[in-house]
Parts: C-alpha cells; sequence; structure tokens
C-alpha cells in the first residue's frame, strides 16, 4: 500500500486541525525548525519570550535549582527562589502593593485576582459587592472565570450557559471615532462610561473593574489618551472599587517600564502578570495585591484558592533570573529605544499602503491594523481573512507576526509586531524587509 502524501500523522491536537512546523532549537530572538528553517520571532510567541530564547543566565539559574529540588508543595514548603521574585517584584511596585501570590499562567493570575477580590468584599463586610466590569473587546483568559470577564464573543458564546458573564463597558477605541472631540475628551468620555455603568448596575453590587493598560490581543496595542487612565482610578476610588490591572501582556518591562501602569502613575489594587514575567522559561505568573485586601482575607480564615504548582522553586528560578537579566541588561530601556524606531518604521507603512489604518502601542507592545478605508476605519471583509493570510505570507518568509480579528468588536484586523526586548537595530530592519514583502 502506498503511503499517503503529508506530514506523518500526530496524535496532538491544538485549536485546529492546521499543521504546524516542529519545533527544533531557539537562540535570542531566532526560532528553527525541524528542517532547517530560521524564523524570526517577532511576536516574542505570544508577546512572551521577552528576554529572547536560551538566556545562558536562566538556563543556569534552571539547572542549578533543578539540581537541589524541583518541587515542594506550597503547604508544606515555601522556596528561597518563589521569597526572592516576590520581594523583588514588590521593590518594582507602587507603595503598598507588596502581596505576591505565584500561579502558572495569565488564566490563573486572573481567575486569582477575582477570587481574591470577591474575598475581600466578604471579609470587610461588602458581601454585595460582586459584579466586576470589564470592556469589550478584551481578553483576560481562558478558564471560565477569566472568561466571565472576557469581551470577545468568538471565545465566550459557546460557553454561554456554563458563565455568570459580568457587565462590560466599551473599549477606549478612540482612533475609530469620528467627531468633534480632541483625543484626551474622546478619552474621558470613554472613562465615564465606566461611571454610567457602576451607577446603572448599583455600585453596592459592584467589586471591580479589569483592564489592561496596553492592550494586548483583543485591540491590538490598544493605548487610551493619558487622562482615561487618571480618571477610571478616580471612578473607581468613588465608589470603593477595586481597580484591577491585567498587565500579563503589557507588564514584565514590555511597554519599556516593568508596568505599564507607571506610564500614568497608577496604581491598581491588583495587578497580574505572566507570559513575559517567566518569559517562556518556565509557566509561571504573579498576582500582586495591595496588602489591605490580603490582610483581611487570611485574617478571616484564609484565601480559598490554589494551584499545585504554583510557585513552585523551578518556575520561579526562572523568574528570578528573567528579572534581574531584564534590569540589569535594561532591556526596558532598549525596549523603549528599539520600540520608537520600530513604531517609526511600522508608521512608514502607512504612507506605502493606503490599507494600513493605524499604528500603535507602547515600547516593544505594538500593532498596525489593516482596514479597507482609512477615513472611515471600515474593516476588511471577513471573508478576506487578512489576519490568516498576512500572517501565512510572513511566515514563509520566515517571520513571525501574531494576528487577530476581534469579529463582533470594533477593531478589525490588527497584527502584534513585539520582538523580544533584546532586538536590535538589525532586527528592526529584517521585519521591516519580511513584513513590507509580505504586504506587497
Ligand atoms: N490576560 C491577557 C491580557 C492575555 O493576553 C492573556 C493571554 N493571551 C491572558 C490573560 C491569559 O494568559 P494564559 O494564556 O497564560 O492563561
Amino acid at each position: 500500500m502506498d503511503t499517503p502524501a503529508g506530514p506523518p500523522p500526530s496524535n496532538l491536537f491544538y485549536q485546529s486541525r492546521a499543521r504546524r512546523p516542529v519545533l527544533d532549537r531557539a537562540e535570542g530572538v531566532y526560532l528553527w525548525d525541524r528542517d532547517g528553517k530560521r524564523y524570526l520571532d517577532g511576536s516574542s510567541g505570544a508577546m512572551v519570550s521577552n528576554i529572547g530564547h536560551s538566556n545562558p543566565r536562566v538556563l543556569a539559574a534552571m539547572r542549578e535549582q533543578m539540581d537541589k529540588a524541583t518541587f515542594g508543595y506550597r503547604l508544606h514548603f515555601e522556596n528561597e527562589p518563589a521569597e526572592k521574585l516576590a520581594s523583588l517584584v514588590a521593590s518594582l511596585m507602587p507603595k503598598g502593593l507588596d502581596r505576591v501570590f505565584f500561579v502558572s499562567g495569565g488564566s490563573e493570575a486572573v481567575e486569582s485576582a477575582l477570587k481574591l477580590a470577591r474575598q475581600w468584599a466578604v471579609a470587610s463586610g461588602q458581601a454585595s459587592r460582586w459584579k466586576v466590569i470589564s470592556r469589550y473587546p478584551s481578553y483576560h483568559g481562558s478558564t471560565l472565570g477569566a472568561l466571565a470577564v472576557t469581551g470577545m464573543a468568538l471565545m465566550t458564546a459557546p460557553f454561554s450557559p456554563m458563565l455568570r458573564e459580568m457587565p462590560r463597558i466599551p473599549a477606549p477605541t478612540c482612533y475609530l471615532d469620528r467627531d468633534e472631540l480632541t483625543p484626551d475628551e474622546r478619552g474621558l468620555r470613554y472613562a465615564e462610561m465606566l461611571r454610567t455603568e457602576i451607577l446603572r448596575q448599583g455600585p453596592e453590587t459592584v467589586l471591580g473593574f479589569i483592564m489592561e493598560p496596553v492592550g494586548g490581543a483583543s485591540t491590538g496595542a490598544l493605548v487610551a489618551p493619558d487622562p482615561y487612565y487618571a480618571r477610571i482610578r478616580e471612578i473607581c476610588d468613588e465608589f470603593g472599587i477595586l481597580l484591577i490591572y491585567d498587565e500579563v501582556m503589557s507588564g514584565a518591562g514590555r511597554t519599556g517600564r516593568f508596568l505599564a501602569a507607571e506610564h500614568w502613575g497608577i496604581r491598581p489594587d491588583i495587578v497580574v502578570v505572566s507570559k513575559g514575567f517567566a518569559a517562556g522559561y518556565s509557566p509561571l505568573g504573579a498576582l500582586i495585591a495591595d496588602r489591605r485586601l490580603v490582610e483581611p482575607v487570611l485574617d478571616a480564615g484564609g484565601f480559598i484558592h490554589g494551584y499545585t504548582y504554583a510557585g513552585n522553586p523551578l518556575a520561579c528560578a526562572a523568574g528570578l533570573a528573567v528579572v534581574e537579566e531584564t534590569l540589569e541588561r535594561d532591556l526596558m530601556g532598549n525596549a523603549t529605544r528599539i520600540g520608537a524606531l520600530l513604531k517609526t518604521e511600522l508608521r512608514g507603512l502607512m504612507a506605502r499602503y493606503p490599507f494600513v489604518g493605524d499604528v500603535r502601542g507602547k515600547g516593544l507592545l505594538l500593532a498596525f491594523e489593516l482596514v479597507s478605508d482609512r477615513e472611515t476605519m471600515e474593516p476588511l471583509p471577513v471573508a478576506y481573512d487578512a489576519y490568516v493570510r498576512l500572517v501565512e505570507q510572513a511566515y514563509e518568509r520566515g517571520l513571525i507576526i501574531y494576528s487577530r480579528r476581534t469579529r463582533g468588536g470594533r477593531a478589525g484586523d490588527h497584527f502584534l509586531v513585539c520582538p523580544p526586548l533584546i532586538a536590535d537595530r538589525d532586527h528592526v530592519a529584517e521585519i521591516m524587509e519580511k513584513l513590507t514583502a509580505s504586504l506587497d
């Protein structure tokens, strides 16, 4: 019998039947597949590999920890890497935001934030508060709790009978608005929507508001006009509502500061990080909370929540080495400098292609959006599948970028161009050359 053509069958499945190249090795900003083809990691995976691949310092720290212990159950043991990492993280936070709870990823971090917030409300005599308002579009994770605050119908609709969906307000997609307002006025208009929603829901039922300060997959590096951020904080304070920053994608230095919150001097009540936090060396995330939230919960009998692998010594050793490397090599400074250069180059695409409608982002969290008409910002037709086709073109040329079409939302086909924070000018040139050829 003839062997059928094509790749050998595999027992693996992920989100679709699409076959992907098999990863062989990775170093710096490059990955190689099993056939020896090289790819520039233009989206750091999914904004994960902040310090690049195969970093010797991180690998050495992990090996050293492996020789000592790879696991100790958290209810039985604390471990030194976790203690050191928590203290380093706390030193990078605004004052008072210094209680750290480790998890193994972004969804777990968001889930933990929601559950801590709720337990704080109960412990502090505010049991009527349970609603966490979020934005639309937004992405906060794939567990059912995180989905309850995720504003992406594509992700939530199949699970609607299982979800208790929370109220949502529009994300500040000011770049799509065609009105007489200044950008700042537009930003404030979006912030006021939170106040209106809180009043509509009944402030005594509202527990928190969750947002990505710089958007990720759902909105493609969306940044609001500056006044938005302080006004949101003010509104939360007016009603005693917790402000939760989801910095799973924007945190750990990607925007040029450890937290994107720092750009606006905002102190959230809870912030979550993951992705770049251990930069792909190990599954790791963290919830960092105001001690005034955590202490009442512990006093009232404890935080009813946990994950078996949370804060294991190997993951924390990786995270510690990643954060140390980020700080010591000033990778956040590099993200600011190289991000500015890359953003200018991406803006140049707008002069060349009328269908590049917008370029946005901060540091090395950057995106561009394709539209059919830049004046109206009308998206490309869904059937055109731009978000798939451009990625395929880039792939062929050995460049990886990350795309989404936020169907049902206002945003159209957007592409995140987010290389590791170690990228240099030559990498920017290579990205632009491959991207231009793909757009052509
Ligand atoms: N929040 C944000 C902002 C994210 O971008 C993501 C992942 N794309 C998550 C949460 C969920 O993280 P994870 O996939 O690690 O569970």
